[in-house]
């Protein structure tokens, strides 16, 4: 009979993005001015955006004013959607060239017609801050980081932050995209977790899931881990970011936020989602991070780390 209290009122903890960001940022923003004050070093991150995708500009429009929070100088560099890939690479390499700059990003997605690979290898892997540079991948894959994509580097830092033991830990990373199934993947296991990668297809994939202490979807599937995915007071991290407008959906997915959310699609058209089914984790997880509000605010604090941490090392300071 307790039990089944226990059960019906049981509700998992949210790690709140924010608190963990804003830990960051302060930090950074503290060794900001000290680098600025003593080295007379001001770092400059530069972002490229080509096109006019609105989920981009919103991206870079956070970015940019992280860096004035924290006093990283910045320029916003956007480029037409006809962009060319030449006209693309030589913005890169003006960057590269220019000794001010100190972090170069160029937001993904690319339109159709420039050649993402290309431009990805031209950055300077000095000026990396997103760390997509084959170099920068193979030093992570080799243990021996320079940069870690923000992405993946921030999950740690949620997990650390929140006291959650990693080393030991069995962990399951549903995804393996470049940008952040595979680097998140190897960061738990270079901390000792034990890890499992699965992808579309995996079979019997919430069996493999539900035998994780820690749980990270990184699918773009809205709602797509259910319960049958989780193991009781497992860790669920949802790296997802997916639109519904559809109030049925936000009436499944959301329980007792349900009302709130479905006023958003009233207003806005849409309300946000993860890949992780919010109330169904709540039932079953310890500690899951909730969309908005998770993850997506690490990455942006962790650019401001990386690309801090390039104004250091390209001065060897
Ligand atoms: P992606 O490149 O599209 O990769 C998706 C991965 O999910 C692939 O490895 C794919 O497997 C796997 N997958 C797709 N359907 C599946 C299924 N039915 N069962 C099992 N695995 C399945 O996506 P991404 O760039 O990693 O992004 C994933 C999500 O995270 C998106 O919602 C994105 O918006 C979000 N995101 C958020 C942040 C943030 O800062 N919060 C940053 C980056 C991305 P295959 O390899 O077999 O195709």
């Amino acid at each position: 009979m307790t039990a089944m209290i226990a059960e019906k009122t049981h509700r998992a903890e949210l790690l709140d993005g924010r608190v963990a960001a804003d830990a960051i940022k302060r930090e950074v923003a503290a060794e900001v001015a000290a680098l600025t004050s003593r080295q007379n070093v001001v770092p400059r991150l530069a972002a490229v955006i080509v096109g006019d995708d609105p989920a981009s500009a919103v991206y870079v429009r956070n970015k940019i004013r992280a860096c004035a929070e924290v006093g990283i100088a910045s320029e916003h560099l956007p480029m037409p959607a006809a962009t060319t890939t030449e006209e693309l690479l030589a913005v890169v390499n003006g960057l590269n060239e220019n000794d001010e700059v100190d972090g170069i990003l160029v937001q993904l997605p690319l339109p159709k017609q420039i050649k993402e690979i290309a431009i990805i290898e031209a950055i300077d892997p000095a000026k990396d801050v997103d760390a997509f540079h084959p170099m920068n991948v193979g030093l992570l894959a080799l243990g021996r980081p320079r940069f870690v994509p923000c992405t993946p580097a921030g999950i740690i830092e949620l997990l650390d932050r929140n006291q959650i033991p990693i080393a030991g830990a069995t962990a399951c990373v549903i995804g393996r995209s470049q940008i952040v199934g595979k680097p998140v993947a190897s960061l738990l296991l270079q901390r000792h977790a034990t890890v499992t990668i699965c992808h579309s297809k995996t079979r019997d994939l919430p069996a493999i899931a539900r035998q994780a202490d820690i749980l990270v979807a990184a699918i773009g599937r809205p709602a797509f881990v259910t319960g049958e995915f989780i193991k009781p007071g497992a860790v669920v991290v949802d790296v997802g970011v997916n639109k519904i407008s559809e109030a049925d959906q936000a009436r499944d997915f959301f329980g007792s936020d349900a009302e709130r959310r479905i006023e958003a699609i009233r207003q806005k058209g849409y309300t946000l989602v993860g890949d992780v089914h919010p109330a169904e984790a709540d039932r079953i997880a310890g500690k899951r991070t909730p969309v908005p509000g998770g993850v997506g605010l690490l990455t942006v604090a962790m650019l401001m780390k990386n690309t801090l941490q390039a104004a250091r090392t390209r001065r060897n300071l």
